[in-house]
């Protein structure tokens, strides 16, 4: 490009003259001398020699057409064939006016004919035709993304629209390629790879379209956007595909995920079919394997109600529509068993959606980070509820709560916990808070910490979903926890499995080693319960005694054998 524009702006151009004629070689040479750098060949092989060498510099090839060895036709065949001769523009040398038809049906930019009676005209004809080729290649690769050659982003847009109105809207199907962790294939490897890789992918992308038809371009860096026309092979055309390219992708164990939009006569427009692929790549995020799904209107319905839920959350905080439940936790260490604490768990009453279970909206709401406004309405909540019922029974019961990830990564955290239990009344000790166990193996030295100094302000600790994550028992030892919850995985097959119930029962004598007590969750039937207690669990939370309650309802359990009266 750099070279393009140093030509444009008038810096060495070279012009080949390619004439068997010794005279009529020195003529056109001696109209062009002072404006070129001129070369010349006696036939079309010399001339072939030349251009192969000069791929890069020649600005054009003025060429007669009936010449001994190789003619004119003929070389013309040839650079028209060729990848790189074929940007050079060739202007045909002739006195025969059919044969200026023949030439530039075969790819010639123009003709000039002989006798050269007027040099003015020659070297207008010469300057337009130069001038021409170089927009056209300044056009090709502003359009283009220079590494892959692909489309860039906005070009792709704007012909993709055109392509459809000038096909009245046929289906096209649109497939997005992303590739997995591509910020790691460069640190690992280097850019220099990264790109390479790039080149190669955009290089199957390229034959793909020109087997299917259709466009292609890197939307951003490793990001590719393929629009073809519908086709209900599309499966096994990506397939065929994937192959193709696993052959150079998988010697480094790289992996893409694709996603494809199947087109019949949905009547949307480009954007909206490659919203559609996008979301379809998007399910495949957490995939790590090369993958590809097809868009279905599930995942489109899903999204909107995902996207529905994000929107009225503000509104319903203010409106009150999330209420907390709460789940008794019992000691089944004595006779009968203890009321001890409860877990608050929050649920959404959606004025049109009815009841929004959390296991739905509480993923949504971490990865954005709307998580935090909502799990401190919870806290307070559940503080406020201690403290009631304090007033009203007359002792504390204490309250878990789930605390999430994002909520450990807010330098605010301890003094917004301190200020919700100090506010109502509380010391620390009654607000017990769970942290899911695949946090700690997050980013373990922040976390730790963060629990640490929650756990000195007198906060009590409970590891929840024990057994999900990966931490090891003995990393036990290191981590500022009172409490381990079990996590339910484990509780639903000890009934059967001996694997399950060995298990537990391995984590229960470490816990009590480590005097850590355990907490099963998710106990359903009394045969669970009866195992659990032989094997000596402490605490038990489950539908076996209750699940999660309004207050109101909860009170109820209220009753005989309450710990702290
Ligand atoms: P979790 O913390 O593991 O909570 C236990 C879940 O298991 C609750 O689901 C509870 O209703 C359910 N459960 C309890 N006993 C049983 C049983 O015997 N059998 C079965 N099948 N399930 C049982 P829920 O209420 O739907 O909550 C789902 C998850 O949502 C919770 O899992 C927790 O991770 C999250 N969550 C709930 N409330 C909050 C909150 O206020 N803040 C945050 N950050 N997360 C919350
Ligand atoms: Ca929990
Ligand atoms: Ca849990």
């Amino acid at each position: 490009m750099k070279e393009l524009l140093e030509r444009k702006q008038g810096l060495h151009r070279t012009v080949l003259i390619v004439d068997d004629e010794f005279v009529e070689r020195q003529m056109l040479g001696a109209m062009l001398g002072d404006t070129y750098t001129v070369l010349y060949a006696e036939n079309g092989r010399k001339a072939l020699n030349i251009i192969r060498q000069e791929v890069m510099t020649l600005s054009l090839v003025m060429l007669d057409l009936h010449m001994p060895e190789m003619d004119g036709y003929s070389l013309l065949k040839i650079m028209r064939n060729d990848s790189e001769m074929r940007r050079i523009p060739v202007v045909v040398l002739t006195a025969e006016s059919q044969a200026e038809v023949e030439s530039l049906r075969l790819g010639a930019a123009d003709f000039i004919s002989k006798p050269y009676d007027m040099p003015d005209v020659v070297k207008a004809r010469v300057g337009h035709a130069i001038e021409l080729a170089e927009d056209t290649i300044i056009i090709h690769e502003t359009e283009r993304d220079a590494l892959t050659g692909l489309f860039n982003r906005e070009f792709f847009f704007e012909y993709g629209k055109r392509l459809d109105q000038q096909n009245h809207n046929m289906p096209m199907d649109a497939v997005v390629l992303d590739i997995n962790r591509f910020r790691i294939v460069n640190e690992l490897y280097g850019k220099l790879y990264g790109d390479h890789i790039l080149e190669q992918l955009g290089n199957s992308i390229h034959e793909f379209v020109r087997d299917t038809g259709g466009l292609a371009c890197r939307n951003d860096s490793n990001c590719f956007y393929i629009y073809l026309p519908h086709s209900e092979d599309l499966t096994d055309r990506l397939t065929g595909f994937i192959s193709v390219i696993n052959q150079f992708l998988g010697e480094h164990k790289i992996t893409v995920r694709i996603g494809a939009f199947m087109d019949s006569g949905s009547g949307l427009d480009i954007e909206h079919r490659f919203d559609r692929a996008r979301l379809a790549c998007r399910k495949l995020r957490n995939t790590y394997s090369t993958a590809f799904v097809l868009y279905n209107e599930d995942l489109h319905s899903k999204e909107l109600r995902s996207e529905r839920l994000i929107n009225d959350m503000d509104r319903a905080l203010e409106e009150k529509q999330f209420r907390v439940y709460y789940q008794p936790k019992y000691d089944v260490s004595g006779e009968t068993p203890v009321l001890k604490s409860a877990e608050a768990l929050v649920r959404w009453f959606h004025p049109e959606l009815g009841m929004v279970s959390p296991g739905e909206f509480i993923t949504l709401f971490e990865n954005n980070g709307l998580i935090q406004q909502l799990d401190r309405y919870v806290w307070k909540e559940a503080a406020a509820q201690i403290k009631a019922w304090k007033d009203t029974y007359g002792f504390y019961l204490p309250i878990s709560v789930n605390v999430s990830r994002v909520d450990i990564f807010d330098p605010q955290l301890g003094a917004v916990l301190c200020d919700i239990v100090s506010d109502n009344g509380l010391t620390p000790d009654k607000l017990h808070l769970e942290i899911t166990e695949s946090a700690y193996t997050d980013d373990s030295k922040q976390i730790i910490d963060t629990v640490a100094a929650l756990r000195d302000q007198g906060f009590t600790i409970e590891m929840d979903d024990f057994g999900c994550g990966y931490s090891s028992l003995n990393m036990l030892m290191d981590l500022p926890i009172d409490a381990l919850k079990l996590d339910r995985s484990f509780i639903r097959n000890i009934c059967t499995d001996p694997k399950a119930y060995k298990l537990v029962e391995i984590i229960i004598e470490l816990a009590d080693l480590l005097k850590v007590p355990v907490i099963a969750e998710g106990v359903e039937t009394a045969e669970q319960m009866n195992i659990l207690k032989e094997i000596g669990c402490p605490v038990i939370q489950g539908y076996y005694f209750s699940k999660p309650l309004p207050p109101e309802k909860f009170e109820k359990l209220f009753g005989a054998g309450r710990e702290g009266e």
